[in-house]
């Protein structure tokens, strides 16, 4: 996995308009290589746009992200997102099996390789038989299975996680939990989840980052030492 660093990190929205909102504070925070971090806060105090900025997806207003020691300034190669509302995830033009296939596209194997690579994805959540429907065929449950899937055959080094449990039923996020941990633990990717479900944080993560309201900063972080399932 890699090394995730914000340092100073700010985010005014719309700023010097009557529509400003003072996002992130002022954010540092250190995030080694192979840790599940998980960061918690009340609702619109910033986490996703945390996440978004950690990702490259947005950019900061001050402040400095790095992977690796590199200045983030885009979406970087070995980081996978998986956003809490699936739909803007899936192509629905591609079938589920496609769908999962995009995700190691230009990977240098043969098509029956890849083929056999994401259908054993697909079996992992569960949804094997569903291959060959259309993403609006199936439920948002399911739908939110299928990226994870995806997210996963990307064979991430930094996953970043936005509420992705929260749109599946409590059987199934269950399932996915013991799923990502279990991928998390064999593979030794990055991961940072936000949440605000405090109880999904003390699960999956070594430590939880707690976020006041906004302009949010850092109130404290807390390792977890509870054992995993
Ligand atoms: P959280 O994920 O903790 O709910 P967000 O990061 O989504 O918080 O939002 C933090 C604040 O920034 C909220 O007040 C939200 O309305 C605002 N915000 C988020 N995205 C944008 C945007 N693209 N433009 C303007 N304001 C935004
Ligand atoms: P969450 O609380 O999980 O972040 P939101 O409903 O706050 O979910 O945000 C969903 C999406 O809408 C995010 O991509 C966020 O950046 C965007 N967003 C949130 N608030 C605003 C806003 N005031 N203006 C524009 N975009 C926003």
């Amino acid at each position: 996995g890699c090394e995730l660093t914000l340092n100073s990190v700010t985010k005014v929205y719309s700023p010097g308009t009557e529509a400003e909102v003072r996002a992130l504070g002022n954010i540092t925070l250190n995030v080694e290589p192979g840790e599940f971090l998980s960061v918690v806060g009340p609702s619109g105090c910033g986490k996703s746009t945390f996440l978004q900025i950690a990702a490259g997806l947005i950019g900061a207003s001050g402040g400095q992200v790095a992977l690796d020691g590199h200045k983030v300034n885009g979406p970087p190669e070995g980081l996978v997102y998986l956003f809490q509302q699936y739909t803007r995830s899936l192509m629905p033009w591609r079938t589920v099996l496609g769908n999962v296939e995009f995700a190691i596209e230009g990977h240098r194997m043969s098509r029956a390789e890849r083929r056999d690579r994401c259908m054993n994805f697909l079996a992992m959540v569960g949804l094997q038989d569903f291959a060959s429907r259309y993403p609006w065929q199936l439920s948002g449950g399911m739908q939110q299975r299928v990226a994870i899937a995806r997210a996963l055959a990307a064979e991430p080094r930094i996953l970043l996680l936005d509420e992705p449990f929260s749109s599946v039923d409590a059987l199934t996020r269950s399932d996915l939990h013991e799923l990502v941990l279990r991928l998390w633990e064999e593979r030794g990717f990055t991961a940072m989840l936000v949440t605000h479900d405090v109880d999904e944080a003390i699960l999956l993560s070594d430590r939880i980052a707690v976020l006041s309201h906004r302009p949010s900063q850092i109130v404290e972080t807390i390792p977890t030492e509870l054992p995993r399932p």
